[in-house]
């Protein structure tokens, strides 16, 4: 299944996009939920502590289906506001080696604000301070089962499902204390979606290729087999001091080709378009300013 959270911001409605809808003659739709179940009122952590998936599962085989063209929509984030917004830094050698040289060796794990949450198509904000925002392709996992001190070979069975982030970051501030929290977080520097895609039609986690493109050129490949930290260990490592709550969301770090280790660095500016492409997640394109 493919999660969609549809509407104006802030006031999204839960969904399921369908690639072919009968209903619609074949053309992409998308199955409003709480039209169909007015108690599933949104991807969040009852939902998903409450069989919610098991749920939707069973609307998306009903009969009479309640189904919007999927063109006529605003997409937002596929899940509701995370509880935790976690992020794992310098996941990739190749990344590590262009950020400061040093590969880790524990994971690197670190708070993004989830004010910073963006829809998959919405415009970047970019403030007028901020002159060198950069982009990170990531693979994000939503958390499935409120769970503590998982063990590595579990921890597949936490995860209700895959989507893409794209980590924008204010370098500047990033590198002008030890502190990575506020040059993570401005308003809208995490676009995020375009759909939560469920692990039954996903790849296995270390098969998913990653591509960022800005203006149309490519900057940044990767697949998720060059993980320093695989899913399952961050989980695992995380989970020995922490509880992970359902709803709950894990982006795994970027591969290599960030701006500001480019030669001359690029940043982003208004009237860019910064494109994340995973299949089978599909993609962010976000213009900027
Ligand atoms: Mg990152």
């Amino acid at each position: 299944m493919k999660l969609v959270r549809f509407g104006q911001p802030g006031r999204e409605r839960p969904g399921v996009f369908l690639d072919q809808a009968p209903e619609l003659d074949g053309q992409p739709g998308i199955l409003d939920v709480r039209a169909m179940a007015f108690d599933l009122c949104d991807y969040d952590r009852f939902f998903f502590e409450h069989h919610g998936l098991d749920r939707v599962r069973a609307l998306l085989a009903e009969s009479r289906r309640n189904i919007l063209p999927a063109s006529r929509v605003r997409l937002g984030a596929p899940v509701a506001p995370p509880g935790q917004l976690i992020c794992a830094g310098k996941n990739y050698a190749d990344h590590a080696r262009e950020f400061d040289t040093e590969i880790p060796t524990r994971p690197i794990l670190f708070g993004k604000a989830v004010g910073s949450i963006l829809g998959p198509a919405d415009p970047i904000p970019l403030p007028a301070h901020i002159t060198r925002a950069d982009y990170e392709a990531e693979l994000a996992v939503v958390i499935g089962t409120t769970c503590r001190e998982v063990k590595e070979e579990h921890a597949l069975a936490v995860i209700a499902g895959y989507t893409l982030i794209n980590d924008i970051t204010d370098r500047e501030e990033q590198r002008a204390t030890s502190q990575w929290y506020l040059g993570k977080s401005p308003d809208g520097f995490c676009p995020m979606g375009p759909c939560l895609c469920t692990p039954d039609i996903c790849p296995a986690p270390d098969q998913f290729q990653l591509r960022l493109t800005l203006n149309g050129e490519i900057l940044q490949q990767g697949q998720t087999q060059d993980m320093i930290f695989s899913i399952a260990t961050l989980i695992a490592f995380i989970t020995r001091s922490m509880t992970l709550y359902a709803g709950d969301v894990l982006a795994t770090g970027t591969p290599s080709g960030v701006g500001f280790a480019r030669t001359p660095p690029v940043f982003l500016k208004r009237g860019d378009r910064v494109e994340v492409d995973c299949s089978p997640i599909g993609q962010l394109s976000n213009p900027v300013g």
